[in-house]
């Protein structure tokens, strides 16, 4: 028997400490391979951020959206017998505006969509768009890759006010969720990489038609059965291993990156000081109801400003929800939670820009201090190594990406092979 069908043959047991979607990626992945794996949750239910808040109807815990090129999350989904085509609304990458069809990708090869569909934007003059394409043109020749150290708006300040104020900035703080002033030009250039320039169908938006727990955690939570133990919040990990007093040969911690620095702050000092280092930025999504309404689109890009905090909204009625709700989102929401909020200015905006048949009103503010990491320039992340059978799995573990379901899916499985690999070695 060589080494890996060794490895493989010799089942290892496994603590998962947190249930989002890095560590439902952790957790499958390990009972794949055939591990004994125990999932801990601290919270009643799984999901993380990523999941249903109750109400009636439920809430999402923030609008998500998810692209084409997340593989490894859709291939997680179809693994515990959701099919991402039922849950999720394909469309075609736009950035429509109130009133204006803005940037649109008509189908085909990746690269000749993106041509196509910026030289058919009509509401940006001939050299704006040349521009555009002058630029994307580089970023391809450079294989998508930069100085560590550039921001987006640095990396961006060539282009066009036009396409700065209609696709830079909205695309930074949508998808690093970090305002282009701010954000890593590194790690957005390889999000237009992938969802770009990576094959058919990457680029498409998938929007949620049932609520967020419906796509991975209920179904994750059906599947783990007992394995999954809920409201168990992990106190302490001592070396060997043990979670709580309970011995494991392998850990993976995909607990937040402030929890994993707590756990690990008096075995793996130089880990948790990384992981405690890491700043954040707030998501703020208002949910507004208007019966007998519609918006012209399922999503519809804003722009936002002093007085007007949403960059997107969603109409929940095209989108398998309660007909009459949207969810306006606030992404690089610091300046309004440091304002108390922002349901009165959403409320505000959403009157000015949009038609509505009856007048709008605040359903439900939620507000996650906390949402993502600031993704910065030049930032060094968490490893997913902390130690011999120790790893960590969750967003903001280093990696090419931003905070993002997928980023959270991938960590999850590359700790599972890590800690497996590690224990049975
Ligand atoms: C409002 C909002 C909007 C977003 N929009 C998008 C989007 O459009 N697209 C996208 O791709 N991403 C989006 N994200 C980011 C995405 O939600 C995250 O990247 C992803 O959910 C992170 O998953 P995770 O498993 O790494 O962490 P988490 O979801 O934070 O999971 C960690 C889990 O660990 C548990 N836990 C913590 N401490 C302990 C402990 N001591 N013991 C046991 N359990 C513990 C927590 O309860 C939690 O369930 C958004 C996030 C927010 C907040």
């Amino acid at each position: 028997m060589d080494r890996d069908e060794d490895q493989l043959a010799r089942p290892v047991k496994a603590a998962v400490v947190g249930a989002g979607w890095a560590g439902i990626a952790a957790a499958v992945a390990l009972a794949d391979a055939g591990h004994d794996v125990t999932v801990f949750e601290m919270a009643p239910q799984p999901g993380g951020r990523a999941r249903s808040v109750a109400g009636t109807p439920d809430y999402d815990n923030g609008q998500h959206i998810l692209i084409g090129a997340y593989r490894d999350s859709l291939a997680l989904m179809r693994r515990l017998g959701v099919d991402p085509e039922r849950v999720l609304k394909r469309l075609p990458l736009a950035m429509p505006y109130p009133g204006e069809p803005g940037l649109r990708l008509p189908p085909g090869p990746p690269l000749i969509a993106f041509t196509r569909g910026v030289l058919a934007h009509r509401g940006w003059p001939l050299s704006a768009r040349l521009g555009l394409l002058i630029a994307a043109g580089g970023w391809l020749v450079s294989g998508f890759r930069c100085d560590a150290k550039l921001t987006v708006a640095q990396l961006c300040a060539g282009l066009p006010a036009a396409v700065l104020r209609d696709l830079v900035e909205p695309l930074c703080v949508a998808a690093l969720n970090t305002p282009a002033a701010q954000a890593s030009a590194q790690v957005f250039l390889r999000v237009l990489k992938d969802a770009l320039f990576s094959g058919p169908g990457s680029a498409d938006l998938l929007l949620p038609r049932r609520p967020l727990s419906e796509l991975l955690a209920k179904p994750a939570a059906a599947w783990l059965g007992d394995r999954l133990r809920l409201g168990r919040r992990v106190q302490l990990i001592e070396p060997g291993w043990r979670v709580d007093g309970e011995a494991f040969d392998a850990v993976v911690l995909a607990c937040s990156s402030v929890e994993a620095a707590r756990l690990t702050a008096s075995i793996a000092t130089a880990w948790s000081a990384s992981a405690q280092g890491l700043g954040f930025e707030p998501i703020i999504t208002v949910y507004l109801h208007s019966p007998g309404s519609a918006l012209p689109e399922a999503m519809l890009a804003l722009r936002d400003g002093p007085d007007a905090p949403a960059q997107f909204v969603f109409d929940h009625g095209q989108l398998g929800g309660p007909p009459g709700r949207y969810a306006f989102v606030v992404s690089g929401a610091a300046p309004w939670v440091a304002r108390g909020g922002c349901d009165e200015a959403v409320l505000a905006q959403a009157i000015r820009e949009l038609r509505w048949a009856t007048p709008p009103v605040i359903d439900r503010m939620l507000t996650e201090k906390r949402a993502t990491f600031a993704c910065t320039p030049a930032l060094v992340r968490p490893s997913a190594r902390i130690a011999p059978g120790l790893w960590a799995a969750g967003d903001y573990v280093d990696g090419p990406y931003p905070a993002t379901l997928e980023g959270a899916v991938r960590a999850g499985m590359a700790a599972a092979q890590g800690a497996g690999a590690d224990a049975a070695g």
